[in-house]
């Protein structure tokens, strides 16, 4: 049955394109965005509680209206290192650049050295500065005398996504021969050390690039504004609740647009713009609040697709005799809640969005290939497998037209079981049933490709028979005829030989002579009336004389 290869070729086609999907998903990034969205949406929703340990301490427009242009004097920061001591900050992330001695003034610089060393607890950050491509990364540290004051050297770096947007965050950067701590993670914790790598691991190529390891995805405490600010002159001169910083975790740096970047960060309404110092305080707050949330990657990532791709694919087969939409909504509800599973009891982000699309496409193809069943099922009588009427009426008004238009010939016969009332009360509707499936297929070899056969009632069959002469069209009818004669169906029920026949009446419309399809149609059955009146299994042939065109007719051939 021609419905069965449809049904059979649809599960490797769904898990074709489920597990391609998985494998977008798995191993390439091409889909990334919709996830990243997801993941904005998601941080938007669900922000993550602000540690009440984190401060910044800003140089920001009051200040330096206040004070002075930046950069201030190495006695000043000194300065603003002992008031901070003196107010009990517990670690100071100290996030300006102390890369260039001030020669005017070299005995500033020791102040602020014994300022930093007196603290204790003061990270300084080291940068990756770009240079030519084939020059690598020169990396900007600060000058000896404050890398031995400082309590740790921490990597000053954020990482922007492709679309311009901060997402995620590295617990440790540097080159392939030194790695540092991200300044981030000294804040949460100021005894953090860099994971010692070995430089074997790393192709002299490697050494040429700023190198970042340990991801994890960043959530924010809340839009930018969330982690609590003082102003540097308000540490500087001003009388400071003792609450305020005693014991906090504190990063000093710019907060004035024109002396630091600023960075795009999801928020909920859209992106927003967060200084890097306050990107670092929210990556702190991420880490004093675990677990990290980190992408899921490689094998693990790779395998856990393609089981959902599978997943998928089960789905929309298994639900395949039901509305696609509702195999739709639960493979996608399967991805969901593979997605939240992970992410609640793993916090791992596993990207869904390609196999969310792809599931959206297997149910797209699962549904056109029901559509193009349903036509087919429209055209095709069910007992028989031949055309039914209604293709019959379609495929004769095409063929009359055609003819019409240029001048060819068409036959039309009508064939009709002999005694079949007889043989279905005889031997019972199933096997009379059985007859008509059986005549049906001797009909459709006997005509080939000659003509078209279609079932247009219970025991009749009409087939049409274009571009040949008429003659010609009476010898296939005569060989349908008897083809069905030669295959000896026992019908004893019937008067005669005790064997199934047909009767078959012809027309054939040539050079205009017939007025309109209809017409043709009521020369056959005619034809057909007289080989039954005749005796039964023969055919018998219209006399077409030219007719008269009725306004009927006029009308089906301007049509
Ligand atoms: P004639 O030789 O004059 O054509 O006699 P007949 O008995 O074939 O003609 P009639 O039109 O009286 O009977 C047609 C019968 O075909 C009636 C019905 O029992 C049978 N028939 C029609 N459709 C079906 C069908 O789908 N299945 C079965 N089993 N029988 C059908
Ligand atoms: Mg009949
Ligand atoms: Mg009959």
């Amino acid at each position: 049955m021609p419905s069965r290869t449809l049904f059979d070729r649809r599960l490797p086609v769904l898990l074709a394109i489920c597990l391609a999907a998985a494998l977008v998903a798995g191993r390439f990034d091409w889909l990334r965005h919709f996830d990243e969205l997801l993941l904005d949406r998601y941080n938007a929703i669900h922000p993550l509680g602000l540690s009440d340990d984190l401060r910044i301490v800003a140089i920001d427009q009051r200040s330096l209206e206040a004070l002075g242009r930046w950069p201030w004097s190495r006695s000043r920061q000194a300065r603003l290192l002992r008031r901070l001591k003196a107010a009990g900050a517990a670690v100071i992330v100290y996030d300006v650049m102390l890369s260039e001695p001030d020669r005017e003034h070299p005995g500033q610089d020791r102040e602020l050295a014994r300022a930093i060393a007196a603290h204790g607890h003061v990270v300084l950050p080291v940068q990756p500065v770009s240079a030519a491509p084939a020059e690598g990364v020169r990396v900007l540290r600060p000058l000896p005398l404050f890398q031995r004051a400082a309590h740790a050297l921490g990597a000053d770096d954020i990482e922007v996504d492709e679309d311009g947007i901060v997402r995620r965050y590295y617990l440790e950067a540097g080159v392939a021969t030194r790695m540092w701590p991200a300044l981030a993670a000294l804040l949460a914790n100021s005894d953090t050390v860099a994971g010692a790598r070995s430089s074997a691991g790393y192709s002299e190529q490697a050494a040429l690039h700023w190198l970042r390891d340990d991801e994890f995805l960043l959530r924010f405490a809340g839009p930018p504004g969330s982690v609590p600010v003082i102003s540097a002159v308000d540490v500087l001169e001003g009388d400071l609740p003792k609450s305020l910083l005693s014991g906090r975790k504190v990063i000093v740096g710019a907060l004035d647009p024109s002396l630091g970047s600023r960075f795009a960060v999801p928020t909920p309404h859209g992106a927003g713009l967060m200084s890097g110092i306050e990107i670092q305080a929210q990556a702190a707050n991420a880490l004093l609040r675990p677990p990290l949330l980190v992408a899921l990657r490689g094998h693990p990532l790779l395998s856990i697709e393609l089981g959902l791709g599978l997943v998928a694919a089960l789905l929309l087969w298994l639900t395949r005799d039901r509305p696609t939409a509702i195999g739709m909504t639960l493979a996608i509800g399967a991805l969901s809640l593979a997605w939240f599973i992970a992410l609640s009891f793993f916090n791992r982000w596993l990207p869904i969005a390609a196999l969310a699309i792809g599931t959206v496409i297997a149910g797209m193809y699962l549904e056109s290939a029901r559509a193009r069943r349903y036509r087919r099922d429209a055209r095709t009588d069910r007992l028989t497998q031949l055309s039914n009427r209604r293709s019959f009426d379609i495929e004769f008004k095409r063929l009359w037209a055609r003819c019409q238009r240029g001048g060819g010939r068409l036959s039309l016969a009508l064939v009709d079981i002999d005694f079949f009332k007889a043989y279905n009360d005889g031997y019972g509707h199933a096997a009379g049933d059985k007859a008509l499936a059986t005549v049906a297929s001797i009909l459709k070899r006997a005509v080939g490709a000659r003509g078209s056969v279609a079932r247009v009632g219970g025991e009749e069959f009409a087939i049409l028979l274009p571009d040949l002469p008429g003659f010609h069209a009476q010898r296939i009818a005569e060989e349908i005829r008897a083809s069905i004669e030669a295959h000896c169906i026992p019908h004893d029920f019937a008067i005669g030989r005790g064997i199934l026949t047909v009767s078959i009446g012809i027309a054939t419309a040539v050079d205009g002579r017939v007025a309109s399809s209809h017409a043709l149609f009521e020369c056959a059955d005619q034809a057909l009336y007289e080989a039954k009146r005749k005796g039964r299994n023969r055919v018998e042939a219209a006399s077409i004389r030219r007719q008269a065109e009725t306004p009927a007719a006029v009308a089906e051939r301007t049509t």
